[in-house]
C-alpha cells in the first residue's frame, strides 16, 4: 500500500508512517531496538548515526503523529513534560510567556519551579475571553500556551482567536491538545504554531505508555525544536513507539466511543440531585459551548463534576467506592479512571489558587473509558444513589 496524504483520518491513523520494512516486508514497524548504527566511513551511514537523535520505529510514528494533526513535522519525545520542556527552551530569561489559570498541575509547576527561577515570567490568566490576553502583553511577551479543553476545568479556549493575537504580536502560540486529541481538534489549521500532546493519555491510550509529541509546520521553528530534541535528550525508546504506533491504529474508534459514552454519562449527572455542577464542554449552556463547536468536532469523553454539600471525607469516599472506574491519575486509556484533582493531578497549585478556578475539594474528573455504557451507567448510580 503506497501511503496517501488525502486520506481520512482513520485510515490515516493505521497507515500513516506504516510502510512494510523494507528488509522483509513486515507489515508491523519493526522495534529498532538499537543505540548506535554501523557506518561505512565516517560519516558515511543511512541517516542513522545514534538513536538519540533518531530511530527508525520513533521516526515512524513522528511521521503518523505529523499526518494525524495534518502537520508537516512532529517529535516525540519521552513524556508529555519533556516536550513541553523543549517548547520553554526555545525562550531566554527576560521572556514572558501568557498562559491560562486553568492548566494541568504538572505545567503550572515546571513553570513555576524550573523556569521562573531561570528568568522567564508566567501570566497566569483568565483566557476564556481570549481579548483578555492582549493585557498582559508586552515587548517581551514571546508564547501563548493554550490548552482546551482546560485540565479539570473543561474551559474552552478560542484557539483562532489566540493565534489572531499572536500573529499580530510575532510571537508563538502553542496548543496542548492532550484533552481533544487531535480526532476532535487541529490546531495547526486553526493558525496554532506548535501543537503539544501528552501521547500517555489517548494517543497511546492504553495506560502503557509515557510519552509527548510535538507537531509543527514550520521549517525553521522544528529546526529549532530538533536541536534541542536531540541536545536535551528527552527522547522515547522503540518499544515505547511502537507501543504508541499501536495504540494510534484504533484511536479513531475508541474516541468515538469515548465520546459516545462521555455523552451519556455527562447527561445523567447534569441532573442527578448529589451533584452541584459539571463541566463538560457538549452541554449548551456551557459558558463556550458556541466554539466548542466551532473548533472541535465533538466534546469528548472527559467530565468534571461538584459533589453537592459534600466534604473532603466525603469526596474521597465516593472516589473510592467504584467497581469500573478506577481511582488514578492520568486520562484517555480504553479504562474508566476517577482522579481527586486537588489531591492528585492538582496537588502542586496552590489551595487558593485552584479554588479561584473551581477546584475546590469536592471536584471529581471523570475520564469515561470505553467500556459498555450499561455497566458505567449502573457503577455511578451504584455509588451515587
Ligand atoms: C498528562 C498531561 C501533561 C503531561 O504529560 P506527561 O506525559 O504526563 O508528561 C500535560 N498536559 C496535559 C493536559 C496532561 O493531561
Amino acid at each position: 500500500m503506497s501511503y496517501n496524504k488525502n486520506y481520512k483520518f482513520g485510515t490515516k491513523a493505521i497507515h500513516a508512517g506504516a510502510d512494510p520494512d523494507p528488509s522483509t516486508g513486515a507489515i508491523m514497524t519493526p522495534i529498532y531496538q538499537t543505540s548506535t548504527y554501523v557506518q561505512e566511513s565516517p560519516g558515511k551511514h543511512k541517516g542513522y548515526a545514534y538513536a538519540r537523535g533518531k530511530n527508525p520505529t520513533r521516526a515512524a510514528l513522528e511521521t503518523n503523529i505529523a499526518a494525524l494533526e495534518d502537520g508537516k513535522h512532529a517529535l516525540c519525545f519521552s513524556s508529555g513534560m519533556g516536550s513541553m520542556d523543549a517548547v520553554i527552551k526555545l525562550l531566554k530569561p527576560g521572556d514572558e510567556v501568557i498562559t491560562g489559570d486553568d492548566i494541568y498541575g504538572g505545567s503550572y509547576r515546571m513553570f513555576t519551579k524550573i523556569f521562573q527561577p531561570m528568568g522567564i515570567k508566567f501570566h497566569f490568566i483568565n483566557m476564556t475571553d481570549a481579548s483578555n490576553i492582549s493585557n498582559f502583553m508586552n515587548e517581551n511577551t514571546k508564547l501563548i500556551w493554550v490548552e482546551t479543553p482546560t485540565n479539570p476545568t473543561m474551559q474552552i479556549i478560542d484557539i483562532v482567536a489566540c493565534s489572531k493575537i499572536a500573529k499580530a504580536n510575532n510571537i508563538l502560540l502553542a496548543v496542548d491538545n492532550t484533552f481533544a486529541t487531535p480526532y476532535l481538534q487541529n490546531p495547526l489549521a486553526l493558525g496554532a504554531d506548535i501543537v503539544m500532546h501528552s501521547v500517555t493519555k489517548y494517543l497511546g491510550g492504553h495506560s502503557d505508555v509515557v510519552m509527548g509529541a510535538l507537531v509543527i509546520n514550520d521549517d525553521a521553528l522544528y529546526e529549532r525544536l530538533a536541536f534541542i530534541h536531540n541536545s536535551c535528550g528527552a527522547t522515547p525508546g522503540p518499544m515505547d513507539s511502537f507501543l504508541v504506533m499501536r495504540g494510534i491504529k484504533t484511536l479513531h474508534l475508541r474516541m468515538e466511543r469515548h465520546c459516545f459514552n462521555g455523552k451519556q454519562v455527562a447527561a445523567f449527572l447534569k441532573t442527578h440531585p448529589k451533584i452541584e455542577k459539571v463541566y463538560w464542554p457538549g452541554f449548551t449552556d456551557h459558558p463556550n459551548h458556541e466554539i466548542a463547536k466551532q473548533q472541535m468536532r465533538d466534546f469528548g469523553g472527559m467530565i468534571s463534576i461538584v459533589l453537592k454539600d459534600a466534604t473532603i471525607e466525603d469526596t474521597f469516599k465516593i472516589a473510592s467506592s467504584f467497581e469500573v472506574f478506577s481511582l488514578a491519575e492520568s486520562l484517555g486509556g480504553v479504562e474508566s479512571l476517577i482522579n481527586h484533582p486537588a489531591t492528585m493531578t492538582h496537588a502542586s497549585i496552590p489551595k487558593e489558587e485552584r479554588e479561584r478556578v473551581g477546584v475546590v475539594d469536592n471536584l471529581l474528573r471523570l475520564s469515561v473509558g470505553v467500556e459498555d455504557i450499561e455497566d458505567l451507567l449502573a457503577d455511578l448510580k451504584r455509588v451515587l444513589g
